[in-house]
């Protein structure tokens, strides 16, 4: 059978598996029974034993995590004295039979309803830059930011305290939030990220500590709780916008890709359900017999691995995917009901990154995942994005456009392709030398990041070539935006390496979807073709 790869991802759907898991419930509960009948009967069928094993341990963590919190219970107790029967420490006897049964009628009349409610993610906004939550005791230091903030395009939204803040990131969704890491005595600040991250639809908010002091302490304390940036007391102008285009870039890269391989399908379907509301990709296994075949084909960002399925055991398949190509570096997270200590040193030793004991709590196994994708994000960062000016290089920029593109598809809207080239960049480096033009590339692209909206791509094509898209825009409206920019470059005065002053200019061309073309290769070489006609036609403009 092929990977389940459903969509629907909302409300209705966690809800469906919940009353689909109460119907079935019952004949479980009813296999359960009878199985648990014959191994009383004959206690020398050890299989019969190892199949009341095996169900109740399947209910304990699956009801436990649809929120049948009794019912998880008693199979859970269950579970245990199979096991205790299996390890034949004990003959059974009649007391303990009876104990079974009464935990069996337990959780066949537990009269209770699933209670976890989930919210629909509310939509993010994009004003200006970036949304920025900042979290600063001192109403001050507050009000300067936000001034910061008003003349850079970026929205500040200030809170003193902590139930401000996480009404702010509820209500307002930003982009990302900076916390003062004395806020709140102590471990106050880090308590604050993770009430931030439990927060629906906020699990992967980017946060910054800030401090006046950066000791190794310090830094440690903001690593450990998970913020993946520190940045030194007072901020100023470029601290808050390249803090705010880091937030954005983290906020606008592709979703990410979770594999879940459980051989329950309940509980498959319910950690599917979570963490699509929360804007993962996920495809689930019922059988591990195709991990390798799809980690890859997708090449996941995250594996979420049982520990106990039917035919082969979770380490054995951990082991498995360590010794190929694909699988060797994915993080590993096992699920487990078990919470014996053997049993988290197993996962360890057989390669995984992590455990998530059953039955799993929502805000646990997004934190848990949250850590992991928040590093994998930081790391993509840094090999996607060209040094000299802090742009995406051109694979990201391809990867990012296509996003913006397929988004145009199916919400009927425009993208404006700009290929931009500086002109006569040649001969800036035969005259200033070759630093003073690295300069004005520096400043070209520090310009591209700090304008246009967070929805809008901008990437160092390669050499002196620069490529924006403007999502939703038609070619006249890209224009007039890039004309703008092309304004602000040509005031800008560069600093030749003996001192002379000089300014430069560029070149574009636009190509727009679909018109133009609907394939970025298409789109490249008209506004290729565009710009070589600005070339020709004398420089220092745009053509449409
Ligand atoms: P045109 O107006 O027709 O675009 O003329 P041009 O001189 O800009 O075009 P040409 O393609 O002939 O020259 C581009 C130059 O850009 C040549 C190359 O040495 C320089 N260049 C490319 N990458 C870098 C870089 O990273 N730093 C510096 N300083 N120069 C670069
Ligand atoms: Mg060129
Ligand atoms: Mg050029």
């Amino acid at each position: 059978h092929p990977p389940e790869q459903e969509d629907d991802s909302s409300q209705d759907h966690l809800t469906a598996v919940r009353r689909a898991y109460q119907r079935k419930l019952p004949s479980e509960l009813a296999t359960l029974e009878r199985l648990l009948f014959e191994a009383q009967t004959d206690p020398s069928d050890k299989e019969k034993l190892r199949e009341c094993h095996r169900i109740s341990h399947t209910v304990h963590g699956t009801a436990g995590t649809l929120g049948f919190a009794e019912v998880s219970k008693a199979a859970g107790d269950i579970e245990a004295i199979c096991k205790h029967l299996l390890s034949g420490k004990q003959a059974p006897d009649r007391s303990l039979w009876d104990g079974v049964f009464g935990l069996l009628e337990k959780a066949q009349t537990a009269p209770e309803r699933p209670s976890l409610i989930m919210q629909e993610p509310t939509t993010r906004m994009a004003t200006g830059i970036a949304t920025i939550l900042i979290v600063d005791a001192d109403a001050d230091t507050l009000a300067a930011l936000e001034e910061i903030g008003r003349k850079n395009l970026v929205t500040v939204l200030g809170a003193t305290q902590g139930d401000q803040a996480l009404e702010i990131a509820n209500d307002k969704r930003p982009d990302g939030a900076i916390i003062d890491i004395d806020f709140g005595g102590r471990g106050g600040s880090t308590r604050l990220l993770q009430r931030l991250h439990v927060i629906e639809g906020m699990s992967d908010l980017p946060v910054a500590f800030m401090s006046a002091e950066t000791t190794i302490t310090e830094r440690t304390v903001a690593a450990h709780a998970g913020a993946s940036q520190f940045l030194q007391k007072p901020l100023n102008s470029d601290d808050i916008v390249d803090i705010a285009r880091y937030f954005t870039a983290v906020r606008t890269s592709t979703s990410s890709k979770i594999v879940i391989v459980d051989d329950d399908e309940m509980f498959r379907a319910h950690i599917a359900a979570i963490l699509r509301q929360e804007g993962m990709e996920v495809t689930t296994l019922g059988d591990p017999e195709q991990v390798l075949e799809v980690v890859e084909t997708l090449r996941p960002d995250i594996v979420l691995l049982d520990v106990v399925m039917p035919e082969v055991n979770g380490f054995d398949v951990c082991r498995m995917l360590r010794s190929t190509q694909s699988g060797k570096d994915v993080p590993i997270l096992f699920l487990t009901a078990e919470s014996d200590p053997d049993v988290r040193v197993e996962c360890f030793r057989a390669g995984g990154d992590d455990y998530i004991e059953k039955p799993v709590i929502k805000e646990e196994l997004l934190a848990r995942i949250g850590v992991r994708l928040e590093r994998i994000r930081l790391f993509k960062e840094r090999a996607d994005r060209d040094a000299l000016t802090n742009l995406p290089n051109r694979r990201a920029f391809l990867e990012l456009l296509r996003l913006r593109i397929a988004e145009g598809q199916r919400y009927d809207r425009q993208v404006s392709l700009c290929l931009m080239d500086i002109d006569k960049f040649k001969h800036v480096n035969d005259t200033y030398g070759h630093l003073a033009g690295d300069r004005v590339l520096a400043g070209l692209g520090k310009l591209l990041a700090s304008r246009f909206r967070a929805v809008d791509v901008r990437g160092r094509w390669g050499g002196e070539e620069f490529s924006v898209a403007f999502y939703g825009e038609p070619s006249e409206m890209a224009k007039m935006i890039l004309g703008r920019v092309l304004e602000e470059f040509r005031l800008m005065t560069f600093e030749g390496d003996h001192g002379e002053k000089f300014q430069c200019t560029f070149s574009a061309g636009v190509a727009t979807f679909p018109q133009d073309g609907r394939s970025t290769d298409e789109l490249f070489r008209i506004a290729d073709e565009k710009l070589y006609r600005a070339k020709e036609t004398g420089r220092n403009r745009i053509e449409i």
